[in-house]
């Protein structure tokens, strides 16, 4: 099939969380299964520069939004064994220091920056001579697609492409004032309560479940969690109107980039009948952490934003009970800043147990998923979560709250206790977070078991070559 693929972020050219990750891996794995996929995304600042093969494309845009025609230029990249990229080159737009905000503050016309990048799309998927045979879009930035397709089709696009939405995370829709509706040159009729429209404002992803052919999120149990009032962020009711449409497929991990054996960021290489090498990267962690380096104290690890949705509140509480005992707690994250200010009181609490790092480092996270013992991630909601499944494969032992793809990628001792690849928890409070931590403490101190967990959680198979025909699936329904 030939599949584009549309994402405001692709790793390794962009990346603020696990979309970038997803979208990257994808695009590899269906050019491995034999498809034509390509991939458009932004030429954000330094891109250019970092891949000089890159090669602008005889292509101009000039396309409408509201009142006025706006114009970019078309760059591509091919690499082999990859999708080919195009990347919308429209310097005021993407040429800038942050992707979607700058020191906290979201641009201010983010609306207009992606809802031009959603016609970029339609545009190559309708004049591009290779013709998809479906634009695959991802979260709100590329949610308007659907809808714009649909109304060209009306105006007489024939046989166009199926659409498919890929939500991400429903907490972020895309929520502008009305007026932003006018940018789109989308009929008023569909700024309704079945459309575009969510209490008198834009909602981007309300659009794109609307009018999507197809919709797809990232955990089964998130496709379903999502249809509850609980979990629906305001949109259960679309999304259980749309519900003969919307499947969950668990993303699949990389393992060409999260791999322990042949692996430039980590210190020594490690497999599970080679553990030799994890114990080296826990000492050269901790002492890369300011941390006293000892192997017989379990370490802990979390890399994540630091956000709500991410359970923050609830791991400080736990941390602030559990440090009393012998353990050690390092973290790598950046977001808000009154969570940052959490953490660092936490560490200078702890000094000689705790270890934060803001910001994005990617060598370092490698190194915290090799090198600690446990992962922490307890999310209040969590679509799928990659960490998790890249500490698995790192023998580094998940707790995790029972949410999302967090439930549908770790088995706990109580489900199957020969098979248990890692500890989960319920409820969402600091008190059984705490206790899935003193689970981890006991199992930590029983080697044999500790092991055999290990062993389960490192055979794990996450691959995106199992993952990428449930997509194909999807795709083929149209
Ligand atoms: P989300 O997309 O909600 O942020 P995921 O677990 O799906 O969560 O994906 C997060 C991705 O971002 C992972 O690849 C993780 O390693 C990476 N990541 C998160 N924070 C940082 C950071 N501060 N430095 C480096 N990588 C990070």
């Amino acid at each position: 099939m030939k599949i584009l693929l549309a994402s405001s972020e692709v790793y390794p050219f962009s990346k603020t969380g696990g979309l970038a990750d997803m979208v990257g891996a994808l695009g590899r794995a269906l050019v491995n299964a034999g498809h034509e996929a390509v991939i458009v995304t932004p030429l954000y600042r330094g891109i250019r520069e970092k891949y000089p093969a890159m090669r602008k494309v005889d292509w101009r845009f000039d396309l409408p939004l509201g009142l006025t025609n706006v114009q970019a230029d078309l760059w591509e990249l091919n690499r082999t064994g990859e999708a080919k990229i195009y990347f919308v080159d429209h310097p005021a737009y993407f040429d800038r220091a942050g992707i979607y905000l700058e020191n906290h503050i979201s641009y201010a016309d983010n609306a207009e920056r992606f809802i031009f990048f959603s016609k970029c799309v339609v545009n190559l998927a309708r004049y591009l001579p290779w013709r998809p045979d479906v634009v695959h879009v991802h979260d709100w930035q590329v949610a308007l697609v659907p809808a714009l397709v649909l109304q060209q089709k009306i105006a007489g696009w024939g046989n166009p492409p199926a659409t498919c939405l890929t939500i991400h995370n429903l907490a972020y829709q895309g929520v502008f004032p009305a007026e932003a509706f006018a940018l789109t040159n989308l009929p008023e009729s569909i700024f309704n309560t079945e459309g575009a429209e969510f209490f008198g404002l834009l909602n981007c992803l309300k659009a794109g479940i609307a009018f999507a052919d197809f919709i797809t999120t990232v955990s089964p149990r998130y496709a379903r969690e999502i249809t509850t009032e609980e979990f629906g962020c305001g949109l259960d009711g679309v999304l259980r109107r749309r519900q003969s449409v919307l499947t969950g497929i668990l993303n699949g991990v990389d393992y060409a980039e999260w791999n322990t054996t042949k692996n430039p960021h980590l210190v020594k290489p490690f497999s599970v009948g080679r553990m030799a090498g994890k114990k080296i990267n826990k000492l050269e962690l901790q002492k890369e952490l300011g941390l006293p380096a000892d192997e017989s104290i379990p370490l802990f690890g979390t890399i994540s934003r630091l956000a709500e949705q991410k359970g923050v509140d609830i791991q400080l509480g736990a941390l602030a009970e559990m440090l009393n005992t012998n353990m050690q707690f390092v973290l790598l994250g950046s977001g808000s800043q009154e969570y940052e200010r959490g953490y660092r009181d936490l560490a200078r609490h702890f000094p000689r147990k705790v270890a934060v790092h803001f910001g994005y480092n990617e060598t370092l996270a490698h190194r915290i998923e090799a090198g600690s013992d446990f992962f922490l991630m307890p999310s209040r909601f969590e679509p799928c979560g990659l960490n998790q499944m890249y500490s698995l494969r790192y023998g580094t032992i998940p707790i995790v709250r029972a949410t999302g793809g967090l439930d549908d990628s770790v088995l706990d001792w109580t489900q199957n206790a020969k098979f248990a690849t890692g500890i989960k928890f319920s409820e969402y409070n600091s008190r059984s977070l705490a206790k899935a931590i003193r689970k981890a403490l006991v199992l930590f101190s029983q080697p044999k078991l500790f092991q055999a967990c290990r062993r389960n959680a490192m055979k794990a198979d996450f691959s995106w070559d199992r993952t990428v025909h449930d997509y194909i699936e999807v795709y083929q329904q149209r």
